[in-house]
């Protein structure tokens, strides 16, 4: 990845003559199916200027109480778009149900913001979101008026394991959900392994809308070619070896299974959560220290999470193993 950073042409992106960046959005796009695409320096600048590409001040988004660009993201759509979240809950398997989306679009109506889009995202909290799922709740979206936002920081994710589960191959699966949206946002800098960099995919039109929102974010770069490489070689080489970061994802939580301290939850794609247990809360800072410690990252408190990525191998889950194992064996 360094070598085709150092490597590759460059021009100024803000006048739009960054041959690697333009390859980069070409690429992106066409893997799925989109018209055009806008490379952005983050996922939240992406969700931000699509959101604002949707809406006008006083429309709102339909969006998942746990959905990053409700909840990660400081508001922005709020607080620089005049536009207004309508958080739902989730479902155990984290869709919003179709009758709370229903009823959650507002008629016509002076009293009413004006509902303006549907806002999912997949994978959410590491949990594939089912294909008929995605289908039934766009579907919904499209003949109620409503735009369709796919926050596809994780798509990759997704669609890999979604490709496991049906015998096909990743980029039609990432292609196949994409396509239920108007417009989708994908992270380079997440499972894909590229240190900087998310695109926005959508039509023409939209894509020129949410390029005047990143110019007034502040989010225009110049001789971006290098990160954009980043993100080219991320495509070509760590979409299908994302199916090796899910299998550790399950190699780890086998290997915390029958600790008495921890609930583990069975992961389906990179993302583990373990729930400490009763006694154990109150050690939770003295075990995220120890890991820490054993060079193992975790984040959370009483409900972890570790994350398995490129730069983690199966020495490396075993010996988070281990050190989980140890911590709790006195
Ligand atoms: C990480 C993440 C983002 C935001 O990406 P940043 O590049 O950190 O701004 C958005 N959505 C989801 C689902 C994410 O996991």
């Amino acid at each position: 990845m360094r070598a085709a950073m150092l490597a590759a042409p460059l021009g100024d992106d803000v006048f739009g003559d960054d041959p690697s960046v333009n390859a980069l959005q070409a690429k992106i796009a066409e893997l799925l199916g989109f018209e055009a695409a806008l490379f952005v320096p983050t996922g939240t600048q992406s969700n931000f200027c699509a959101i604002l590409a949707h809406c006008q001040r006083g429309d709102e988004y339909i969006v998942g109480q746990m959905a990053h660009c409700y909840r990660w993201e400081g508001g922005g759509a709020a607080v620089f778009g005049s536009v207004q979240p309508q958080p739902l809950d989730h479902q155990p398997d984290g869709s919003l149900a179709l009758a709370d989306i229903e009823a959650a679009i507002k008629p016509d109506d002076a009293h009413f913001a004006r509902t303006r889009l549907l806002a999912l995202e997949n994978t959410l909290g590491g949990k594939l979101l089912p294909m008929d799922y995605m289908e039934q709740a766009t579907r919904l979206a499209a003949q109620r008026g409503l735009a369709r936002h796919l926050d596809g920081a994780r798509l990759f994710n997704a669609a890999v394991a979604q490709a496991a589960q049906r015998g096909t191959g990743a980029l039609d699966e990432a292609r196949r959900i994409a396509q239920c949206f108007d417009s989708v946002s994908v992270c380079f800098s997440k499972g894909l392994g590229a240190p900087v960099g998310s695109a926005l995919c959508g039509s023409r039109e939209l894509i020129a809308r949410a390029h005047r929102v990143r110019k007034m974010a502040g989010g225009g770069m110049r001789q971006a070619g290098m990160l954009a490489a980043a993100a080219s070689h991320a495509l070509a080489h760590h979409i299908d070896r994302l199916a090796e970061d899910h299998a550790l994802a399950r190699r780890l939580a086998e290997g915390l299974a029958g600790i008495d301290a921890l609930k583990v939850e069975a992961p389906q794609t990179n993302l583990l959560f373990v729930d400490l247990m009763g006694e154990a809360q109150a050690r939770s800072a003295e075990l995220l220290a120890h890991l820490k410690q054993q060079g193992v990252l975790a984040t959370g408190l009483y409900r972890l999470r570790f994350a398995t990525h490129l730069d983690v191998d199966a020495a490396g889950v075993d010996r988070a193993i281990g050190a989980i194992r140890s911590f709790f064996a006195h």
